[in-house]
């Protein structure tokens, strides 16, 4: 026979069950093949005239008269997956103040006392930061307020609200604020403020009230849930429904309720959650016995609640997993998906970043809570003593970029889901010492390689089913007009 004339474009590839091999592009494009047809391509054998051929073709695997145009449209995809790299420091995470009226038992800020207000952010520190933050040559600049709890230094929130919003009015930027709070704090005059300056909300959720109270405690001795329920209704009736959103900590005590969790945010009228393993930082490191499980059983639970999910919303309640989302958004698209943590090169302060009270500034809030702990590696500067280019532009942060791109990156190199992951060299560095890290022991990686190993075999499947409710989750379009649209492209 013949020998086929054609170039094979870089992939990376694993081998599946049943003879057959998942393939992925550098730009992302995947296929699946029989092993026959794996081997045929690999020895310039596949047959010009059979679907494979067209398929891989198609897709960028193989070019047999257009190299260069093949080249130039993964080159071009790319380009697009990256983009978010045009938007460098856009997220600007304040702490402005360390203090907190809660103090939940895997807190990552390790909160303070609420007498010790030398922990709160001063107008001289907050002005520099802002002064930094536009800076930044990002067209698009979010401010988060974090804490501690933030409302605790509610004037300092207003200061930097004016002075960025009156910088904004020479620096034209998309500036956008969102307060990170447990809500129950807020008061009449916080909600008119907020409601105003359409300012967005994100709150905790572990459950219902006996889960969340269990692991959320107050420092008084109150149920928190309680008050977080009555001011959750309380803002939503003058600012709507869309306006919070919230964060969901699966410890050891809700991991095998997810179930009731997810029951209860459809209740409250949430339409998703972003389902986050507990990371080893802070009081949750200390606390791991007590808090903690393995990456297999927090994946078990994820498949099992993924199936749930799936049901609910082809029973007619749209509701989505957001983790889950970001990852079909990258294999079916070639858009980019700028997620701080799961970035290659890492979001780590070059995407986000933030400020302590005390003006210093670190790439990530697990890297500030290393310092609280005594080690200030990952200290870029300080916003009274440093300016744009001596925090963006150091020697830590070139480190950080230089040794997180997950092309080049030992064990990532040659993962067949290289283009769909990310990398976070500060956990790396918890975990190893070493921000480049150990894939072979890294519990994100294990994480990562089971989540996109059942994504890809429902993919496989191609259960009509799931996939349109994968689609709604990704276009975020109600099931019925993904499934409308596809009527429509079927009939004759
Ligand atoms: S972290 Fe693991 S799953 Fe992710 S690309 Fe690297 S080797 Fe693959």
């Amino acid at each position: 026979m013949m020998r086929n004339e054609y170039s094979i474009l870089p992939f990376t590839f694993k081998r599946l069950p049943h003879r057959k091999m998942l393939m992925v592009n550098q730009s992302g494009e995947f296929i699946f093949v029989s092993s026959n047809d794996f081997n045929d391509l690999l020895n310039n054998d596949l047959s010009a005239g059979s679907p494979t051929y067209f398929e891989l073709k198609g897709k960028h695997f193989l070019a047999d008269t257009d190299l260069d145009i093949a080249q130039e449209m993964v080159a071009t995809q790319l380009r697009s997956r990256k983009s978010f790299l045009r938007h460098f420091s856009s997220l600007h995470m304040i702490v402005v103040t360390a203090r907190c009226n809660f103090i939940c038992d895997y807190c990552h800020a390790s909160s303070a006392a609420l007498e010790q207000q030398r922990v709160d952010m001063n107008w001289k520190v907050a002005k520099k930061t802002v002064d930094l933050i536009f800076s930044s040559p990002s067209p698009v600049l979010k401010i988060e307020f974090q804490g501690g709890e933030p409302l605790l230094n509610w004037p300092i929130i207003k200061e930097i609200f004016h002075y960025g919003t009156f910088l904004n009015r020479f620096a034209k930027r998309q500036l956008e604020f969102v307060i990170c709070t447990n809500l129950t704090l807020l008061t009449e005059e916080m909600i008119d403020f907020i409601k105003e300056h359409k300012i967005a909300i994100s709150t905790s959720l572990d459950g219902p009230k006996l889960i969340q109270d269990l692991h959320r405690k107050t420092r008084e001795g109150y149920s928190g849930y309680d008050v977080f329920h009555s001011n959750l209704q309380r803002l939503r009736e003058r600012i709507g429904h869309d306006g919070a959103s919230a964060l969901l900590t699966i410890t050891k005590t809700n991991l095998s309720k997810l179930q009731e969790v997810i029951d209860h945010y459809v209740e409250l009228g949430f339409d998703g959650v972003f389902l986050r393993a507990l990371n080893p930082y802070g009081f949750a490191r200390q606390n791991m016995e007590q808090l903690g499980y393995s990456v297999e059983a927090f994946v078990s639970e994820y498949k099992n609640i993924l199936q749930y999910l799936i049901e609910l919303n082809l029973q007619g309640i749209p509701f989505a997993e957001y983790y889950t989302t970001l990852l079909l958004q990258r294999i079916f698209t070639p858009f980019s998906t700028g997620f701080v943590d799961l970035q290659s090169p890492s979001g780590a302060a070059i995407s986000g970043v933030i400020y302590d009270y005390n003006g210093e500034v670190y790439p990530t809030d697990e890297a500030r809570m290393l310092a609280r702990t005594g080690d200030k590696h990952f200290r870029m500067g300080h916003v009274l003593r440093n300016n744009y280019e001596e925090v963006f532009g150091g020697s830590l942060v070139k480190e950080l970029v230089k040794k997180s791109c997950i092309e080049v990156l030992p064990g990532c190199a040659s993962c067949v889901y290289q283009a769909y992951c990310g990398v976070d060299p500060i956990r790396n560095y918890v975990e190893t010492k070493d921000i480049v890290g150990h894939r072979p022991s890294s519990d994100f990686c294990k994480k990562n390689t089971m989540i996109l190993d059942h994504l890809f075999q429902l993919i496989d499947e191609n259960d009509p089913d799931v996939i349109d409710v994968f689609w709604s989750w990704i276009t975020r379009r109600p099931l019925e007009e993904i499934r409308h649209d596809k009527f429509s492209r079927n009939s004759p």
